[in-house]
């Protein structure tokens, strides 16, 4: 027909969704194309979120770590920071990754059209040539025709409609790029995002101040978590603002100057104060309503998130959705399994293998984590959650005052806590139902819990599975321990 290029498979988008799809359509032996607007593949993950931050995280960690070692006994000097170097580590990071990708679509003959892409019918996708930053459009188009389609356009930072046009306004983009160190740093937004960002900026010398609409900062986690997560990085903070609402910004000489509000009756807000640098860290909206997805038949939410089965299918029997468009959590893990599925599905339905057609996404939890330091991790159920929904618990919290590895690394301040089902029906031998973990290495650690609640593991069965010792990843069997009422001893 009208096409410049034809495929069984059209992934728009190379994030992790997109290139996890398209990857996995490839080994399927599908003939693949993905359509990105961006040089390079990775998505928001590789070049602006999950990875420059832990390469920053990382090097923040260290200095904080080596800053604390004077009391065991190890004086190094005051740290000197190239901040052009820094930025340098963290692009050199970001490169490896992207250009492995490359080699990798490569390899699968997965080919990679650059562009930005609409839907003009059910079958046909337009792209707009891009060039530089991904931004600018040649004018030249390609028309390719697509038997199945993934949309894995992802998501964006919301920006508030009354914050100025600045360059000391950013949001986690901004941010990643690393500019300079400012003296006062804004966080607007209590989540995840915002204080990684805000961690690493502290820990090279910017004092901050976060706000809140919420009466706590990352919401999700257990609430006995970011208690020590908060008395740990109190020092960071001149002003931690809860259930306090951001309403008016103006750009000064001097600096970013904004204005607060109560965001619930009673609560008092500070007078408006001037920053160096405001970070918008509010939220992420899905990239469903900038495709032109009407002309493929696709429905997309008010909200721009577009409605999928649990095979990832949209309304449309032919064309699926996975990653951040299609809901929360947005994180690269879950797009990733959503991937996954939907190349499997495709595969399976064109194959006629009615077990790879049968693919679907039925994790039971997604792990989320804060890589700030300490780290905080948490899956499942939380106490409050379980609370809220009536389901009785059993808890087992090991503190890590008690584990010999995290006293010999000098960071006794964690805590591993577990809960299991309590309900009448468990007999006493619940299954888990949720953990979390704050402390130094969190988040390498909660895929066991993870595990466990994948796998309908009680307390026995973590509290006998052996744990090496001396680790910190002990704690998980000893909480278990604690919950099954069994503990004797703690090393
Ligand atoms: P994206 O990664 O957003 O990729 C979508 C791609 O589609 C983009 O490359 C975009 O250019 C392209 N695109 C969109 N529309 C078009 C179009 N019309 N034509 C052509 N191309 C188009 N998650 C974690 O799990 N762990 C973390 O530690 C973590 N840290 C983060 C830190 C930050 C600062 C941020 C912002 C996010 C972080 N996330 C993290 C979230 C994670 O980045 C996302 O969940 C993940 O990138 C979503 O993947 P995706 O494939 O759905 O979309």
């Amino acid at each position: 027909g009208n096409a410049d290029l034809d495929c069984d498979v059209l992934v728009l988008g190379g994030g992790p969704g997109g290139y996890s799809a398209a990857f996995r359509a490839a080994d399927l032996g599908l003939k693949v194309i993905l359509v990105e607007r961006y040089t390079t593949l990775g998505g928001v993950c590789l070049n602006v979120g999950c990875i420059p931050s832990k390469a920053l995280l990382h090097v923040a960690a260290v200095m904080d770590e080596v800053s604390h070692l004077g009391d065991l006994g190890v004086e190094f000097g005051k740290p000197v920071v190239n901040i052009d170097k820094l930025r340098g580590h963290k692009e050199k990071v970001i490169g490896k990754l992207t250009g492995g990708l490359a080699a990798m679509a490569k390899m699968r003959k997965v080919t990679i059209v650059r562009g930005y892409g609409n839907f003009v019918g059910p079958n046909h996708l337009e792209v707009e040539e891009t060039t530089g930053s991904g931004q600018e459009k040649t004018g030249s188009k390609k028309v390719v025709a697509f038997k199945n389609a993934i949309i894995a356009a992802g998501s964006q930072a919301v920006h508030l409609p009354f914050m100025p046009k600045d360059p000391r306004v950013v949001d986690s983009t901004g941010a990643l790029a690393l500019k300079d160190v400012p003296k006062r740093m804004l966080i607007l937004g209590g989540g995840i995002i915002g204080l990684e960002m805000g961690t690493v900026y502290s820990t090279l010398g910017a004092r901050l101040d976060v706000v809140e609409m919420l009466d706590g900062l990352m919401q999700g986690a257990d609430r006995d978590l970011v208690k020590i997560w908060q008395k740990m990085n109190a020092p960071r903070f001149d002003n931690i603002m809860l259930k306090t609402k951001t309403v008016a910004a103006e750009a000064t000489p001097e600096g970013i100057k904004v204005s607060f509000a109560p965001a619930e009756e009673g609560v008092k807000v500070p007078e408006p104060q001037t920053y160096d640098l405001v970070l918008q860290a509010v939220g992420r909206t899905p990239n469903g309503k900038k495709l032109s997805a009407e002309k493929a038949g696709v429905a997309v939410t008010d909200r721009g998130f577009i409605n999928v089965d649990i095979q990832m299918r949209t309304n449309v029997p032919h064309i699926f959705a996975i990653g951040d468009i299609v809901g929360q959590p947005m994180l690269a893990h879950k797009a990733v399994h959503e991937a996954h599925v939907a190349a499997e599905v495709i595969a399976g339905e064109l194959q006629g293998n009615k077990e790879l057609a049968a693919a679907a996404f039925n994790a039971r939890v997604i792990p989320s984590v804060a890589y700030t330091d300490p780290e905080v991790a948490w899956v499942g159920l939380t106490e409050d959650q379980a609370k809220a929904q009536g389901i009785k618990v059993k808890k087992g919290l090991f503190p890590w005052t008690a584990s010999g590895r995290a006293i010999a690394n000098g960071r006794d301040e964690g805590v591993t806590k577990l809960l299991f089902d309590d309900s009448p029906e468990a007999h006493g031998h619940g299954k888990i139902l949720g953990g979390g973990m704050v402390g130094t290495h969190a988040g390498d650690m909660i895929g066991e819990i993870a595990l466990a609640i994948e796998m309908g593991a009680d307390a026995v069965d973590i509290g006998k599975t052996i744990h090496p010792h001396p680790t910190l990843g002990e704690s998980i069997g000893m909480a278990a321990e604690i919950a099954h009422g069994s503990c004797t001893d703690v090393p």
